[in-house]
């Protein structure tokens, strides 16, 4: 008979690192699965400032999120790296699958820390120059814009904190935004309006991405008048750079037919991170959420931790 964990969390971003390390300090017997690596959303996000007690003057993602394995990995979870292909949450014993080959792997309980993936525009040409000019992470691809013209999509968080870490690679960032006003925290846009690389396109979404092989004309339309305008590549660069932060999605492909979720896929939970389903929580950015942010995720991740542990002991 195979083993049963007490746990397994799926996901190591930061709400299933905060749940194994508050499992791991319960010795519940938790396994941690992984895709790719840790941290999600925050091992691409080049400056976090809003993480108490982190480094004050500014920290990157992968910098804050090292931290995090590290002393999750003091105590003890055990930790695979892996893709889970299917999920059967019903019942109770709880069975996760691994890989093609569908390895099964087996616990009382689940957490769920799935995180959410970056939108896409959805206009023509977005999927055919991914990686040719299109990029979603700016700590991964911002280098290959040195003194390029690079066009930034969306007016969030994200979208200004990234654009501006692009002026430090790009000759100009233009910020392109639907509307007039930015969604972007306040002290995030007075950096952003002072920055003079900066410059802000307001009232537009792309229309459509062309080039041939790179992607070098980025039709922009006037959410006001419809108008159409066309940004062309310098000849001499050939490139132009079109980094897309216009939110996420849910990654609850998974299990959304198996717990109660939302009409966008976010899973339901109560304030104790428990889903529909007895055994089987929730934690960080893939549940319904006010506030997604590191912090929370972390606090969800501990209070779902603290729920299981309870659920053992009251189910032996
Ligand atoms: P977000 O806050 O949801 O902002 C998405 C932005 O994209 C909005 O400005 C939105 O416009 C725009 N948008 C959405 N769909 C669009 C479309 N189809 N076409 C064009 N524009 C579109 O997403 P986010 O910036 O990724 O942030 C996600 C969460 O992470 C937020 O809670 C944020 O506070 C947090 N975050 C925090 C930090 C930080 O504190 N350092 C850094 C990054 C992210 P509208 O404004 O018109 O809706």
């Amino acid at each position: 008979m195979s083993k049963v964990y007490d746990l397994i969390i799926i996901g190591a971003g930061p709400a299933g690192l905060a749940a194994a390390l508050y499992a791991g300090r319960s010795r519940l017997d938790t396994l941690l699965i992984e895709k790719a690596a840790d941290g999600g959303q925050i091992s691409i996000t080049d400056d976090v400032e809003n993480y108490p007690g982190q480094n004050p003057e500014g920290e990157s993602g992968p910098s804050l999120i090292a931290r995090f394995s590290e002393q999750v990995n003091r105590f003890g979870a055990e930790r695979i790296s892996g893709n889970v292909s299917k999920v059967e949450l019903q019942g109770n014993i709880k069975k996760v699958y691994v890989g093609k080959a569908e390895t099964l792997y087996e616990a009382k309980t689940v957490i769920l820390a799935t995180g959410a993936n970056p939108r896409k525009i959805g206009c023509p040409g977005e999927a055919e120059f991914t990686g040719k000019g299109v990029s979603y992470c700016a700590t991964c691809d911002a280098n290959f814009f040195e003194d390029f013209e690079v066009f930034v999509i969306g007016g969030g968080d994200s979208a200004v904190e990234e654009a501006m870490y692009l002026t430090n690679f790009a000759r100009i960032v233009h910020l392109v935004h639907r509307r007039d006003e930015l969604r972007a925290a306040k002290s995030i846009q007075e950096r952003a309006f002072k920055n003079d690389k900066l410059d802000i396109i307001w009232n537009a979404v792309p229309e459509r991405l062309e080039g041939e092989g790179l992607l070098n004309k980025i039709v922009l339309k006037d959410t006001k008048t419809g108008e159409l305008k066309e940004y062309l590549a310098d000849e001499e660069d050939g490139l132009l750079g079109c980094f897309v932060f216009i939110g996420n999605i849910p990654n609850s492909d998974l299990f959304k037919d198996q717990i109660d979720c939302d009409e966008a896929g976010y899973a339901i939970t109560n304030e104790n991170c428990e889903s529909s389903l007895p055994g089987v929580y929730v934690a960080g950015d893939v549940r319904v959420k006010s506030l997604r942010q590191v912090v929370t995720a972390a606090a969800d991740g501990a209070i779902a931790a603290m729920q299981v542990e309870k659920f053992l002991a009251e189910n032996k």
